[in-house]
């Protein structure tokens, strides 16, 4: 078992309807020296490809990808959260349907941050059917830049996003892949991972 499932164990916390709760050390309190090892790991886990930028999404993308990019060095883009469909100019654009608020936002990142040179990793918390990340993925291809991989923190084994981006020929590297969780117990099972 690897740092991050471990502390899933100790400080996770079940909720009705799929979700895990991780907002004492990943997306409300943030431990930052687990956020560090997250950094180290996924540097570890992409040493072989050319990053030039890390991109995210807001909000609780944000602060794990700020320390990952302290291991690659680069720049780090998050796109961001809209409700209005007044966009402004010269911005990619994707819809996201969010799983936690159940609710459509339009998401954009500036042209002026994102190029066809750029090679791209994207990091974010959570994957569950995937639509944040089809989201990035959406505005990585219309910048015509490299999507090198993605780094995810807590993968959710038993929702479909894994499996569609897997299969679509990305390169996914999630930290924890929860394969299956209970609400009434409290227990989770993690998929085995190298
Ligand atoms: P997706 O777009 O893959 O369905 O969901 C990804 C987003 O939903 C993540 O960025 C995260 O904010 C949120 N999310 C999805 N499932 C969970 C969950 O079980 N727990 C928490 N805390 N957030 C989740």
């Amino acid at each position: 078992m690897n740092f991050l499932e471990k502390r899933i164990l100790k400080d996770g916390v079940v909720k009705e309807g799929n979700v895990l709760k991780v907002d004492s050390f990943l997306n409300h309190q943030m431990d930052v020296a687990l956020f560090r090892q997250m950094g180290e790991e996924w540097k570890r886990r992409f040493a072989d490809v050319p990053v030039t930028k890390i991109l995210t999404i807001e909000a609780s993308g944000i602060g794990i990808a700020c320390i990952a990019s302290e291991y690659f060095d680069v720049p780090v883009v998050f796109a961001k959260k809209s409700k209005s469909i007044n966009i402004e100019g010269d911005m990619y654009t994707a819809e996201v349907e969010s799983f936690t608020h159940r609710c459509i936002n339009q998401v954009m990142v500036s042209k002026k941050f994102l190029s066809k040179e750029d090679h791209i990793l994207i990091i974010d918390d959570f994957l569950a059917n995937g639509c944040a990340l089809q989201g990035l993925i959406s505005i990585v291809s219309q910048a015509h830049a490299t999507l090198e991989g993605i780094g995810i923190a807590v993968e959710k084994g038993f929702q479909v996003g894994g499996r569609t981006i897997r299969n679509l020929g990305y390169r996914l590297e999630s930290l924890a892949i929860v394969e299956g969780m209970d609400a009434e117990t409290g227990q989770i099972i993690f998929r085995e991972q190298e």
